[in-house]
């Protein structure tokens, strides 16, 4: 009852839909109490052999008549009704999917990807049943139960009535207690078939690993198992499915045994007539559903009540990251700069960075380096504002990332991520994402830029070849250098390299670097890299340890210093000459 209340403003948006839809519903169950007592009437009239051609004649248009009416009538409830619920269920997907893509990724951090889809594929279509079942079962089953009832208690006998009666609350109860055993083991049976899911899943896709390990036995093993839970479950959702409906053929028999007992007892006693009797029969007929739905009603509430319930835990949630009321939109100059930042990680004791300081001037390279986990990614990705982080200490172009909108921000950043991630698209959409209107030239160009030029001749399809599960599989570097692509292409005035170039060899990482330099110029770039080769002509070059910048300087004055850089670059450049 709450979740529809809940639901109010969906009702009141659409509330015309919901009146006619309503009104329909209560029109059909007034016309549903005429055929019973027609044939009732009919009964009488063979009985008292009073019946005229012209009267059954009538009788069947009649019936005919309201027999069309009822279809049309019907059609239109289900089709207001039904499609509102529709609506809801696409309004709410939209607003949790433009909700999802606006949060940080803290909160991914804290909910596991599966438990989200489960939102989107199950309780929102719990909800849609509330709205739609629900809304249908609470008006039809009260309008229903409250009209024939009042006909047979006023128009027949209010005895009969009552008695008859009796069974119908049991019902009621059993349909709504058969409904949660069935809800919960259902749900157990879920449970256990996306458990199998996974399982295969994970196997398919890891069978080489599988293989080079030598499990496929165990694993078989594992797989019987969870193939074992999920049928006992199944067979535990059949056992109460198979005992549902023989139940409530007892229940519905015991009323009308009562019924047609005592009314044929009426009947002999002329307390009623035998076309009341008739009609009676065919008024508790029309009181099974009701009951029925009274019960289903309790649970499909309770369901879309838990369910409500998750989805507005997703709503409430903020992104971590708010935009200040008025922000800047727009930001002039390339420079980027630190003034002691320092980030712990949201949840975390330990800063991951710690009193960074620098400074970057229009059309200068920033190189970082360091050891892994030493906070080079993290860094990064402060940059892009995507934790919430103390005030004023990060400004791009002179102003405190903070008090930029956070689409002005990303727009002005290029960003490579270490996990790139591409879409299964072509190669060219996978390009132009950040700039869909951008020609096959230039996504050509950015190609060729990234030195991925020579590697789209292997492709028949060239640019427009698909990528991923449906088209090709690309290697490690081709999958790098299509996200630099991505990124060059967007042009943005300042590009931030997380490890971008790792997976490419050393001739490709010179010449892509080249291009770089060629074509940023009075633009601003950071590199992050394991290759110190990758950051040697950068104007400022800073190593992290533990979070805190070591060393600092160009390339010559590292070498001079003699520190962990001085020492890495030169294994690295003897490493090259002997693999070279
Ligand atoms: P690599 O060279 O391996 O890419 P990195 O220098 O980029 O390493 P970061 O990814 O910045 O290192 O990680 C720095 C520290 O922050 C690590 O100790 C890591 O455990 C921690 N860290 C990274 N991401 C998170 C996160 N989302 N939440 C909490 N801690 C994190
Ligand atoms: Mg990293």
């Amino acid at each position: 009852m709450q979740t529809l209340r809940q639901l109010s403003w969906f009702f009141k948006a659409h509330w015309k839909r919901y009146l006619i839809g309503i009104a329909f519903l209560f029109l059909i169950d007034v016309l549903m109490l005429w055929p019973p007592r027609l044939i009732g009437d009919t009964v009488d009239a063979i009985r008292n052999r009073t019946l005229t051609t012209a009267d059954l004649t009538m009788t069947a248009l009649t019936l005919l008549i309201l027999g069309v009416l009822l279809y049309v009538m019907r059609f239109m409830w289900r089709y207001l009704l039904n499609g509102g619920a529709l609506i809801l269920e696409r309004t709410l997907r939209e607003r949790l999917f433009s909700h999802l893509t606006r949060m940080t990724p803290s909160f991914y951090h804290r909910k596991r990807s599966g438990d989200l889809m489960a939102v989107a594929t199950n309780d929102i279509p719990a909800i849609e049943q509330t709205a739609s079942t629900g809304v249908l079962t609470l008006v039809d089953s009260l309008f229903m139960t409250l009209l024939t009832l009042s006909v047979m208690l006023t128009a027949i006998d209010w005895k009969l009535t009552l008695a008859a009666l009796i069974p119908m609350p049991f019902l009621a109860w059993s349909t709504a207690y058969y409904g949660r055993l069935l809800h919960e083991r259902f749900y157990l049976a879920q449970e256990a078939f996306g458990e199998m899911n996974d399982h295969v899943q994970q196997s398919v896709s890891g069978v080489r690993v599988l293989r080079a390990f030598v499990q496929e036995r165990a694993d078989v093993e594992a797989y019987r198992r969870v193939s074992e839970k999920t049928l006992e479950r199944n067979v535990s959702v059949s056992r109460i499915d198979a005992l549902f409906e023989p139940t409530i053929a007892i229940i519905i028999g015991f009323s009308f045994l009562i019924g047609l007992g005592y009314g044929t007892y009426l009947v002999f006693t002329s307390a009623i007539s035998l076309g009341d009797l008739v009609a009676f029969n065919l008024y508790l007929g029309l009181l099974i559903w009701p009951m029925f739905a009274f019960g289903w009603l309790v649970n499909v509430l309770q369901r879309g009540g838990a369910s409500h319930k998750r989805l507005s835990e997703l709503f409430v949630e903020e992104p971590d990251v708010q935009e200040q009321e008025h922000p800047v939109t727009a930001v002039a100059s390339n420079t980027v700069e630190a003034r002691q930042f320092t980030f712990a990680y949201p949840g975390t004791e330990k800063p991951a960075l710690e009193q960074i300081t620098f400074s970057l001037d229009e059309g200068e390279t920033l190189g970082i380096v360091g050891r892994t986990g030493s906070g080079k990614s993290t860094l990064c990705r402060s940059l892009l504002h995507q934790y919430r982080m103390n005030e004023h200490s990060l400004f791009v172009g002179g102003v405190p990332i903070e008090s930029l909108s956070l689409t002005a921000l990303r727009e002005k950043i290029g960003y490579v991520p270490q996990e790139h991630l591409l879409f299964s698209r072509s190669i060219a959409a996978n390009v132009a994402f950040g700039n869909p209107d951008a020609s096959e030239k230039e996504v050509l160009h950015a190609l060729e830029l990234a030195e991925m030029g020579s590697d789209l001749l292997q492709f028949r399809e060239g640019v427009q070849t698909m990528v991923g599960e449906k088209g090709v599989t690309l290697s490690g570097g081709q999958k790098q250098r299509i996200s630099i692509a991505r990124a060059l292409l967007m042009d943005a005035d300042i590009l931030i390299l997380d490890d971008s170039l790792s997976a490419v060899d050393a001739r490709t990482e010179e010449s892509i670097l080249r291009h770089l330099r060629q074509e940023r110029t009075g633009k601003t770039t950071i590199i992050t890299a394991h290759r110190l080769s990758a950051v040697q002509h950068a104007h400022l070059i800073l190593v992290l340890d533990e979070g805190q910048i070591v060393e600092r300087g160009t390339h010559e004055e590292l070498m001079q210093q003699n520190g962990w850089y001085a020492e890495q670059f030169r294994r690295q450049q003897m490493e090259q000459d002997v693999a070279g």
